[in-house]
């Protein structure tokens, strides 16, 4: 089990595009299992790219809506259906969050940890984190394609019953919305 920083915006490796694995190895698994490890460790990650710990290789590591945990190598949207306003935010870019548009559908191909290939029908905000992270593998941040930031303070959680003593606003802002 190994932690690794995450990386957060104004890092260059955040930009940069990363290369396709060439081979799944013992080296990449590795990786993969660093990846998850880290986005395991932050209870709102959703997922993480490989270049959000430094690395620039395709891969991706995504918490699945049945609660598995995805390792995913050389990820890519290959048929997307649909298109909807989503929030989203990200573990490198903390404390943010914003409107954008994403598509409803996607199916994504890509190899798992043993190199054999797979093909998953995502939607909505499974979908939404699909995108996210493919686009973390061409130096893409959602922030670029943000139409609206939603500010911090700003209450747009439904929710707002155990506002009225205001001792917890920062932390749910934080906790209700998960990072990818
Ligand atoms: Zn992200």
């Amino acid at each position: 089990m190994a932690l690794r920083e995450i990386r957060t915006i104004g890092d260059e490796v955040l930009r940069k595009k990363c290369k396709p694995v060439r081979e799944v190895n013992d080296r990449v698994r590795m990786l993969l299992q660093d990846i998850e490890d880290t986005l395991r460790s932050d209870e709102n990650g959703a997922g993480l790219a490989a270049p959000q710990i430094g690395i620039l290789r395709r891969l991706i590591v995504v918490n699945a809506p049945d609660g598995e945990y995805l390792k995913l190598v050389n990820p890519e949207i290959v048929a997307s259906d649909g298109e909807h306003e989503v929030v989203e935010g990200c573990l490198s870019v903390p404390g943010r969050w914003g409107k954008l548009m994403r598509p409803v559908k996607v199916t994504v191909k890509a190899l798992d940890e043993n190199g054999k290939e797979v093909t998953i029908e995502a939607e909505n905000d499974y979908a939404k984190l699909f995108c996210h992270e493919i686009d973390h593998l061409d130096g893409v941040l959602f922030i670029d394609k943000v139409t609206e930031f939603i500010d911090d303070d700003e209450d747009w959680e439904e929710d707002d019953e155990d506002d009225e003593d205001g001792e917890d606003d920062e932390d749910l802002d934080e906790t209700d919305q998960e990072n990818e």
